[in-house]
């Protein structure tokens, strides 16, 4: 067991939340409430691996707030996951489906291995096993897990099986992320980008020739790749975009889909550094080309007190989590470039997770141009209320970001 005072979490939100509250944005009693996780749960339970070996396995299990409804956030497979970075992710994970007004609270897991290290059907074991340790602690009204990083669609569907044969019920709402087969919802895959598309939309629906607007991307996984390829087909002038190999460059702008092509149409992904139709340039070259949107979809951190002085972008759009630290968001804050905070950018992925819940809970299926309109309603919906917070109260986007969630959860 875990006494509140014995713990250390949420280190850099502790931090922004406090600062916010010195600021006067919100009040003692929202400090309390968000001050500590709501649960944390935390396994050590053995494996046999196909060599014959035990191994124990470490996993977690935060649930941060549930104010607003079940639990909701991603399972995690990596070697340096631990008790406060999971806690971390559970806390953003509240914040982010209160600011996009979904009937649920926050929550994160993870389990610490690194899964290259082990055969799939080890993987199937140690992904029955963390649903057998929380079972009672998860539930379509308790809390609702779904992929994060090193998690797949089949990783989810040995979950469920699990879940609906431990508990006897036949449900699929008790996790998100699945394949369309198993119950998934259209869409699912590229919504994490697709909601930050439109959300530029909107801030450049005034612009007619986008031709004229420059962004440079960082990362080209599933939130980058997917970004270049909607706003190149809307005309933007994507002139950079970056793998951990390299970023390539092209002052006229790149041709996505040739970039694209190299990357994914083979038996194998392929990094770009292997791209010999556009310069290279390095990822920290990329961060501080003179462009209109700079979007950050790989690491957290990567804009920092040492580089935000050579930042020249007009507008961040945050799709990776966490790219800008604290004192390097206060620099940007000086220099007037407009961050659009990772809790509205990138919470696409969530919005439509919670499709698939409910989609799952009525019996459901919708069609990818029904995902797609939900999804553009309801992040346009809150990108404007985060504006109007902001331009009301002379707040940053992130700020009011904050305070409008935070609010919510503690039902203001
Ligand atoms: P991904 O693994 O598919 O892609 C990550 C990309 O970043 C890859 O192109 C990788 O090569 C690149 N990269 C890794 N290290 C790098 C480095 N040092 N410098 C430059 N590039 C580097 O991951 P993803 O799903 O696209 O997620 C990207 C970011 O978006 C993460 O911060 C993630 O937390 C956030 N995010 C993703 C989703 C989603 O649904 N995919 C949802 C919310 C937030």
């Amino acid at each position: 067991m875990y006494s509140k005072d014995e713990i250390v979490v949420c280190k850099k939100s502790k931090l922004e939340i406090q600062n916010i509250f010195n600021q006067g944005i919100i009040d003692r009693d929202d400090l309390k409430i968000l001050k500590h996780p709501r649960r944390i749960l935390c396994a050590n339970y053995p494996i046999i691996k196909d060599n014959g070996e035990q191994e124990i396995i470490t996993a977690f299990r935060v649930l941060y707030n549930n104010n607003l409804g079940p639990g909701k956030g991603g399972i995690r497979f990596h070697p340096s996951v631990d008790l406060d970075e999971v806690s971390e992710l559970a806390f953003i994970m509240s914040l982010k489906t209160a600011l996009v007004d979904l009937p649920f609270g926050g929550a994160k897991g993870g389990i610490r291995i690194d899964p290259k290290e082990f055969s799939k059907t080890e993987l199937e074991k140690i992904s029955r096993g963390y649903v057998r340790e929380f079972c009672k602690y998860f539930g379509p009204q308790i809390d609702v897990p779904a992929p994060d990083v090193n998690t797949t669609p089949e990783i989810m569907g040995w979950m469920i099986d699990e879940y609906n044969k431990i508990t006897g019920e036949n449900t699929k709402a008790f996790i998100t992320g699945k394949t369309i087969e198993n119950g998934g919802s259209e869409g699912r895959d590229k919504s994490t980008a697709m909601g930050g598309f439109y959300i530029l939309q909107e801030e450049y629906k005034e612009i007619q020739d986008k031709l004229k607007l420059k962004v440079a991307i960082q990362g080209f996984g599933n939130a980058g790749s997917v970004m270049a390829n909607l706003l190149q087909a809307e005309g933007y002038t994507v002139v950079a975009v970056s793998d951990s190999s390299t970023a390539i460059y092209n002052e006229r702008g790149l041709d996505i889909e040739d970039v694209f092509n190299y990357v994914y149409g083979g038996d194998k992904k392929q990094r770009l550094i292997g791209y010999s139709n556009a310069k290279q340039i390095s990822n920290e070259e990329l961060l501080e080309l003179d462009v209109d949107i700079l979007v950050p979809a790989a690491l957290g951190g990567v804009i920092t007190i040492q580089n935000v002085k050579n930042i020249k972008a007009k507008n961040i759009l945050e799709l990776a989590n966490g790219p800008i630290t604290v004192e390097a968001e206060h620099v940007l804050e000086e220099k007037n470039i407009q961050v659009i905070p990772d809790l509205l950018a990138n919470a696409g992925g969530v919005i439509v997770s919670y499709f698939e819940w409910d989609q799952n809970l009525k019996e459901e299926h919708w069609s990818l141009e029904d995902v797609n309109n939900k999804l553009k309603d309801r992040i346009i919906t809150a990108y404007k209320k985060v504006l109007e917070v902001a331009g009301k109260e002379s707040l940053s986007l992130r700020k009011a970001a904050y305070k409008i969630a935070i609010q919510k959860i503690n039902k203001k």
